[in-house]
């Protein structure tokens, strides 16, 4: 019966266990409360004449409750849509109205985005429910779980909108179990006696797939911050005994430069993805005797896909390795066929963690569920071993005199230049060559532009070195420190010069 089963099960057979720990409250609570709360959660949305197959929005900060109330969905066989919080107004409104919303959970903090979003909302206005507990008030009432089938729906979790619009993912409960099959089989493994805590945002999938729901369909401990702050989360990871965590990058390299790190004896598997991960973030956690691993993973896919071994991952840096348990992966050309070993090729996967489509977007789910295989978008490379190298998306590619540049191995070998603290990579339109090459930099101390160019051409070949070098206080990211690339595309558009 999905998801909530895993609370339910857990609680029958270790119900002292500790399942979640909410740092903004205090609270801590164990399977046998969890799955009380589960239920209250459930309870209350049943009143509100929540049915099977609607859709329950959550907008909040990580926290216990915000697991409760997803959990608690699923357990009428309800869908949670998890929002983005960073959104604006009118955008949130796009998401209510989109998933046909009915009942909208949000925390006290988002109070005044909720009520901007119904004033900008066409349709009917959803329910609104305070997410967080009032103090001293017991959560209490039951509900006959609903017996759901594997497929179906569990979460709409929106994509980041990195390339574009954010489109809702249907992910099934099926998914969800086989990804965290995927994850407790891969590397050193998930169990009961572990630790996370969910530090990136729970309303984009790599919180909610890597950290949270493995841990809770292993019995382990989930740990929840309602926001990143590096000094902070090092310490709590060792207060907590944190044995397994999940951060995307841009997070782990933020702790790279906290001037000291806390021991973590208790740590024995981290793992980055989301985004590239720089090699230079890899080897600082390498060189601390860590097994640190790189995962690659999309909303589309639960999301995790393919995952690099801490023994490979120093001789295959840069590589996010190969297929978890139950993902079959490719890489093909634009006719279908598979492409040989060294040759770039978009990467197309298949098996149970594939989602359902995307919501209300048939043609844009015809588009990329094609002959039996998700079409990712992303190109990539794979060695005799089967080593799968991302070269980038097909939307970032730069094509400059006829020759393709890929941003991110351009990324790579800037992240090493002494003055650059951060990079970003886009092509921009140029009548001569089509595209130029443009590096947009966050400097650590003065950085001289023509003499970071003349640095690139020496280790790699001039055509994928920048032509122009722009130094900037801060790249455009979202929540999960993505590039957004096609926001420094439209500001440096006819800019190549
Ligand atoms: P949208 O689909 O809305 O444009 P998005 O693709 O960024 O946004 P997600 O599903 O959150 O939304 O991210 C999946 C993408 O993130 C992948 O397609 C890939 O481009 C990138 N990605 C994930 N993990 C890695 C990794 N380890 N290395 C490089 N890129 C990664
Ligand atoms: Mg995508």
């Amino acid at each position: 019966g999905g998801i909530a089963d895993w609370v339910a099960r857990r609680a029958a057979r270790r119900p002292g266990a500790t399942a979640l720990v909410d740092v903004a409250t205090g609270a801590r609570h164990t399977y046998a409360a969890l799955d009380t709360r589960v239920s209250a959660r459930a309870a209350a949305l049943a009143g509100l004449g929540v049915d099977v197959g609607d859709r329950v929005a959550l907008l909040g900060e990580n926290s216990g409750a915000y697991l409760e109330w997803l959990f608690g969905a699923a357990r009428l066989g309800a869908v949670a849509v998890p929002v983005n919080h960073r959104l604006a107004p009118a955008e949130v409104a796009h998401v209510l109205g989109d998933s046909g919303a009915t009942v909208l959970v949000r925390s006290t903090t988002f109070a005044a985005l909720a009520e901007g979003a119904l004033a900008a909302l066409d349709g009917p206005a959803p329910t609104i429910v305070e997410l967080a507990d009032e103090p001293g008030v017991p959560v209490s009432g039951t509900v006959d779980a609903y017996p759901a089938a594997g497929d179906d729906p569990c979460v709409i979790m929106y994509t980041s909108g990195t390339t574009g619009v954010p489109k809702g993912a249907v992910l099934t409960h099926d998914n969800m179990l086989w990804n965290a099959v995927n994850m407790v089989t891969a590397g050193p493994g998930i169990g009961s006696t572990d630790v996370t805590i969910a530090a990136a945002p729970l309303f984009h999938i790599g919180a909610l797939g890597l950290s949270a729901l493995p841990l809770l369909y292993a019995g382990g401990t989930v740990v929840v911050v309602p926001s990143f702050d590096p000094a902070a989360f090092a310490a709590l990871m060792a207060d907590e005994g944190v044995t397994t965590q999940f951060l995307v990058p841009a997070m782990w390299a933020a702790l790279t430069r906290l001037p000291s790190l806390p021991p973590q004896p208790s740590l024995r598997w981290a793992i980055s993805g989301g985004a590239p991960c720089p090699v230079t973030v890899i080897e600082h956690f390498t060189a601390l005797g860590w097994t640190f691993t790189e995962g690659f993973g999309m909303t589309e896919l639960s999301p995790a896909a393919l995952f690099l071994d801490a023994a490979d991952v120093l001789a295959h840096a840069g590589s996010v390795g190969r297929p978890f348990m139950h993902v079959d992966a490719r890489l093909v050309s634009e006719s279908g066929d598979e492409v040989g070993v060294g040759e770039v090729g978009e990467l197309v996967l298949r098996g149970p963690t594939v989602f359902a489509g995307y919501w209300n977007r048939p043609e844009a789910t015809a588009e990329v569920l094609r002959d039996g295989w998700f079409h990712s978008g992303d190109l990539g490379i794979r060695d005799a071993e089967g080593f799968v190298t991302l070269v980038d998306r097909k939307k970032d590619m730069i094509i400059t005199g006829g020759e393709n540049v890929y941003p991110v191995e351009v990324e790579q070998v800037l992240h090493r230049h002494p003055a650059v603290a951060d990079v970003a990579v886009v092509g921009v339109g140029d009548a001569t060559w089509g595209e130029t090459v443009l590096a947009v930099v966050v400097a650590s101390g003065s950085l001289d532009p023509d003499e970071v160019i003349a640095w690139t051409r020496e280790r790699i070949a001039h055509f994928k070195a920048p032509r122009r070098v722009e130094v900037v206080d801060e790249l455009p990211r979202n929540a999960t420190g993505k590039l957004l690339k096609r926001v420094l595309r439209e500001q440096y558009a006819g800019h190549a010069e």
